[in-house]
This record gives structure tokens, C-alpha cells and sequence, in this order.
């Protein structure tokens, strides 16, 4: 779905240039999934899909189950027991089958990958180019809106959003430097990055568990070679704080996965000043909650109310 194109005045104030929000958050599953998952879902559909099958319990799983819904395709989503309960919840809604199965999401993979034939189709969350091309339609509505970006903030998980970003833009020939940000337990692609080499992180921690891969997508490092892509990292507490914030200037409640590419902006991380236009990508997040945020801050000790 088209989402809305917003100029924040409190983060256009702060970074002295117009900061324009895409609000992914506004997608009906909360993130931007909607794009990759449902394009890529539409595409193996067209190719006789019979069954879609996911093994994450976050935004990804979220979106299959609402996707195969639309599409009248049943689906499979796989999770292991650390998955939230408010997650199964959404994706039972949607009547997908959930099986809880294994301690990591490790397992709960295997058991998936176990099902996969021909007709049974696995969506991967983050590394299948129908993903990214689903993706790439941020940067032509944007365009449509009448805002030609000079720089573009956003988050990485295993870096779909970034490798479709990438798509879009080049679809449209715009040379601009992207600003890829992860928090400090969850720095995958800028640890790469700084080792220019394809590397699988020894473990993740922290609080914006859907950055958390251990690895991004080659095509994602790739790019990182290439591409003006810039690395930045946050940390747990500045993701946390930008989701306060962020719900208090634009009344919109995001996890910290998206907290952390709205703190560059709120930290004022980079100097924007000589450029005019900055678009980040409120990526959003589904099953985010004021009382998950509330609990996050306790375990950070950081106190909201005294510090807003
Ligand atoms: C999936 C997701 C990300 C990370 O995206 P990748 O494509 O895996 O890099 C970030 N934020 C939200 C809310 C997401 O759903």
C-alpha cells in the first residue's frame, strides 16, 4: 500500500534541512514487509505456490500470514519458543498455521526448510531479489510525491530494505548517499563493512532483536563495496530514546529497530545542514507496544517520564 510522505518540523529544525518521513509504519502489518513479502508472495503465487512457508516469528512472519491470506494461499510460519506471544497472535489472526518449534530460530529454520517442495514455497525474510524489487516502490512514490532525496537514513537487519532501496533508486538514477544504520549488538553489515569482508557476526545482542542477523545478504555487502552507502552505528539506549521522541512528535509507535535510524536524525549523528532534502524510512514495526517499550526502558535504566 502507498504510504504517507510527512516533512517533520521538529527533526527538519534540529538537522537544519528538511527531513521527510516515509511512514512504512503505516503499512496495515506495521513495516515495510508488506512490499517485499507481498511482492515476492504475488510473484511465486503467479508460479503456482500452493503454500508459503516462514520461519520468522517478527514483521517478516507477520506479513506472510497476511499476505497468504489476501492471496487465498495458506501458510506455515515456524517459531521458535522465544518468539512473542503478541506475534503468534497477530500472525493466528491472519489464520496462518504457527508451529512453536526449537530454542533458536536455528531450528525452527531447519523444521521450515524441512517442508519446502516444489509447490510449498519458503519466503525468506531478507535475501530474494522479488524482495527487493517489492521494495524499490518506496523510491518511485516518493518521486511521484514530488521529493527528489539527497540522502537517504535506514535500518539493517540482513539488508533487504537497503538492497531495495538501492534498486529504486538506481531505477530512477539517483546517485545519493545512504546512511545504513544498526545498533552496536546487532552490527553485522558495518562490522563487514569496516572489514571489507562477507563476515558472520560470533553473536547479537540488544534490544532491536529484528536487526539481529548474524549475516547480511551478499547482495547487501555487495552494494556496501560499491555503493555510497555509509556505515552508523547507535546504541541501544539512543534507539530506545528516538521511539519516546518520535511518539511524541509524530504520535507514532515504532520498535527500536526503527528507533535506531530515527536517533541519527534526533542525535543529530551526521551533519545534514549543507544538504536539503533527507528522507528516512520509518520502517515501523508491528508488535511493539507502549508496555514493551516501558519494560525495555526499565531493563536500560532510563526513565522516560523524567527525561522527555
Ligand atoms: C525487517 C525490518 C528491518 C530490517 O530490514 P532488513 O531488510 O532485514 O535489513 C528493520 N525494521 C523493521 C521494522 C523491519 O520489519
Amino acid at each position: 500500500m502507498k504510504t504517507p510522505l510527512i516533512r517533520s518540523k521538529k527533526l527538519s529544525a534540529l538537522n537544519c534541512c528538511n527531513v521527510w518521513l516515509k511512514m512504512e509504519s503505516s503499512q496495515v502489518t506495521g513495516s515495510f514487509k508488506e512490499r517485499s513479502i507481498g511482492h515476492a508472495c504475488t510473484q511465486y503465487a503467479k508460479q503456482g505456490a500452493k503454500k508459503f512457508i516462514s520461519s520468522s516469528g517478527g514483521n517478516a512472519g507477520i506479513a506472510v500470514a497476511y499476505i497468504g491470506h489476501q492471496l487465498n494461499i495458506p501458510v506455515t510460519v515456524i517459531v521458535p519458543k522465544t518468539t512473542s506471544k503478541t506475534a503468534i497472535e497477530l500472525m493466528r489472526k491472519d489464520h496462518a498455521e504457527v508451529i512453536v518449534h526449537g530454542d533458536s530460530w536455528l531450528e525452527a529454520n531447519e523444521l521450515a526448510l524441512s517442508y519446502v517442495t516444489e509447490e510449498n514455497i519458503y519466503i525468506h525474510p531478507f535475501d530474494d531479489p522479488y524482495l527487493w524489487e517489492g521494495i524499490s516502490t518506496i523510491v518511485d512514490e516518493i518521486i511521484n510525491d514530488g521529493v527528489t532525496p539527497d540522502a537517504i537514513v535506514l535500518s539493517i537487519g540482513g539488508g533487504s530494505l537497503l538492497s531495495g532501496i538501492q534498486h529504486g533508486l538506481k531505477k530512477h538514477k539517483l546517485n545519493i548517499p545512504v546512511y545504513a544504520v544498526e545498533t552496536e549488538g546487532t552490527a553485522s553489515l558495518n562490522t563487514a563493512m569496516q572489514k571489507k569482508q562477507h563476515i558472520t557476526l560470533d553473536k547479537v545482542t540488544g534490544i532491536a532483536t529484528t536487526l539481529a542477523a548474524k549475516k547480511i545478504c551478499k547482495h547487501a555487502f555487495d552494494l556496501s563495496q560499491q555503493e555510497q552507502i555509509v556505515g552508523v552505528t547507535v546504541s541501544d539506549l539512543d534507539a530506545l530514546k528516538a521511539c519516546f521522541e518520535f511518539l511524541d512528535d509524530h504520535r507514532t509507535l515504532v520498535e527500536p529497530a526503527c528507533g535506531a535510524a530515527l536517533s541519527v536524525l534526533y542525535d543529530q549523528k551526521v551533519e545534514f545542514s549543507h544538504l536539503s532534502d533527507v528522507l528516512v524510512i520509518v520502517c515501523g514495526g508491528a508488535t511493539t507496544s507502549l508496555n514493551h517499550l516501558l519494560d525495555l526502558s526499565k531493563d536500560l535504566s532510563f526513565n522516560p517520564k523524567k527525561s522527555l
